[in-house]
């Protein structure tokens, strides 16, 4: 049976992480980061993970400097041995455990599909599919073990409707969405939450070459603007906190209301 936060916790410790080992892939950049910054702001200890030492090493100070605690494990997540070997490190740096893992790791190249080759397929579904199976094989049991955990993937919202020139992506982000509700039925009656964040434009260093196109992708919803990575992470940490102790296999979309109109 999950566990459930006491009537009388107060909403601040519901939401607080301390004590927690939170391994957030991608926080070198954009939503990664700003997800790193906030859980650990929450008092997490948060394994700080991406390719660019210098951008982790960055992220890792601003935890620092903030008074938090966090610690950078370089990863290039790309098949189940880098993902296997990262979750190890993290449970090293983190005391043995990792109570939180949040996989924001991702890329998007965008193109029409007879332009597409065959090492663009592999590498989008290596990256964005693969590297979080392996990561939630590799640290899922232990968290069921211990009888509590929480997982947060990082979807799209062109995993949800059909756009041109993204399908590659969209698809990659639909088979997480997929396996978001699987690891809810899997290790959801172990205590181990599983759920994600189904973002909308949102102004990263990964989208910043798309200058107007994000606002026009943007326009659509009701909102009527780009999100920002800070707008991810407080959805990302709620998830992740006791806060959403009864939410399991839930698709949040943080879009503006794209998806919603
Ligand atoms: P970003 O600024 O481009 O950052 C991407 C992150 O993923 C970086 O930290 C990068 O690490 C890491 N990464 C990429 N390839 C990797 C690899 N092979 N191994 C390990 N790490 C790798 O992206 P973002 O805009 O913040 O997006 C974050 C997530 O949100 C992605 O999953 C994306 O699909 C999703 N999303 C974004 C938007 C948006 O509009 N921004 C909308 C919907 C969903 P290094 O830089 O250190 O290599």
């Amino acid at each position: 049976m999950t566990t459930s936060p006491s009537d009388h916790t107060s909403p601040a410790a519901r939401t607080s992480l301390i004590g927690r080992t939170a391994l957030v892939t991608g926080a070198t950049s954009g939503i990664g980061r700003a997800t790193a910054l906030a859980l650990a702001a929450r008092g997490a200890h948060v394994i700080v993970s991406g390719r660019d030492t210098t951008r982790g090493n960055a992220t890792v100070a601003a935890i620092r400097d903030a008074g938090g605690r966090g610690d950078f494990a370089a990863a290039d997540l790309t098949d189940a041995a880098s993902a296997r070997a990262l979750a190890e490190r993290a449970r090293e740096l983190g005391g043995g455990h990792v109570d939180v893992l949040v996989n924001s790791a991702g890329i998007f190249p965008f193109g029409p599909t007879a332009a597409t080759t065959p090492e663009e397929v592999e590498g989008v579904l290596a990256v964005n599919v693969t590297a979080p199976y392996f990561l939630v094989a590799a640290l899922a049991p232990a968290m069921a073990e211990r009888g509590h955990g929480a997982i947060v993937n990082v979807t799209t919202m062109v995993a949800e409707f059909g756009a041109a020139g993204m399908g590659l992506y969209g698809a990659s982000k639909a088979a997480l969405v997929l396996l978001t509700k699987s690891w809810a039925a899997e290790f959801g009656p172990a205590g181990v939450r599983v759920n994600a964040v189904s973002p909308g434009p949102t102004r990263t260093e990964g989208t910043a070459a798309m200058g107007e196109a994000l606002d026009q992708l943007a326009a659509a919803g009701p909102a009527g603007r780009p999100g920002r990575p800070e707008e991810m992470a407080e959805a990302i940490v709620f998830l992740a906190s006791d806060a959403a102790a009864f939410v399991h296999g839930a698709i949040l979309p943080v879009d503006g209301g794209r998806t919603a109109v």
